[in-house]
């Protein structure tokens, strides 16, 4: 059987905060404030494994009023979710995700994300692929005041 989900994530930017995506940091003058580490892009993905997984969002499983959860690395949440799917049966066949945000650009920083993204979920970097859109200047996201991300995931089991 084949499922899949929809994740979706925003957090505010603020300058001298590390920007990190996909586990991996990129050089940015400013970076989103999080409980966590604000990493957008892993919290998508969490949301879109978890919701083809029939297994509600990430804020059930990572409270952001728990301070086991503060400035945690996100990949840790990644990591979780890795081990419901594998408790259930449940194997990734596919994530495809794309990061919204005005600068920097990302595209020589996605191998490094895929990479450390497959090893965290025990997939392999083909199964992901990542986009990186701007907001042409237009609105919070055009401002550089926040970072969005948008994934879709599809297990197998
Ligand atoms: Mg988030």
């Amino acid at each position: 059987m084949m499922r899949s989900g929809l994740g979706y994530d925003l957090h505010r930017l603020e300058p001298g905060r590390k920007l990190v995506l996909g586990g991996v940091e990129v050089p940015s003058d400013k970076g989103p404030v999080g409980h966590s580490d604000g990493d957008v892009l892993s919290h998508a993905i969490c949301d879109a494994l978890l919701g083809a997984a029939g297994l509600g969002d990430i804020g059930m499983h990572f409270p952001d009023d728990d301070p086991q959860w503060k400035g945690a690395a996100s990949l840790l949440f990644l990591e979780h979710v890795r081990k419901l799917l594998d408790g259930r049966g449940l194997h990734i066949a596919h994530i495809d995700a794309v990061v919204v945000l005005e600068r920097p650009r990302l595209g020589p920083h996605f191998p490094a994300m895929r990479q450390k993204l497959a090893a965290t979920l025990g997939i392999s970097p083909e199964q992901i692929n990542l986009k990186a859109k701007t907001s042409e200047g237009t609105g919070a996201i055009g401002r550089s005041e926040a970072i969005a991300a948008y994934a879709i995931a599809t297990l197998e089991s």
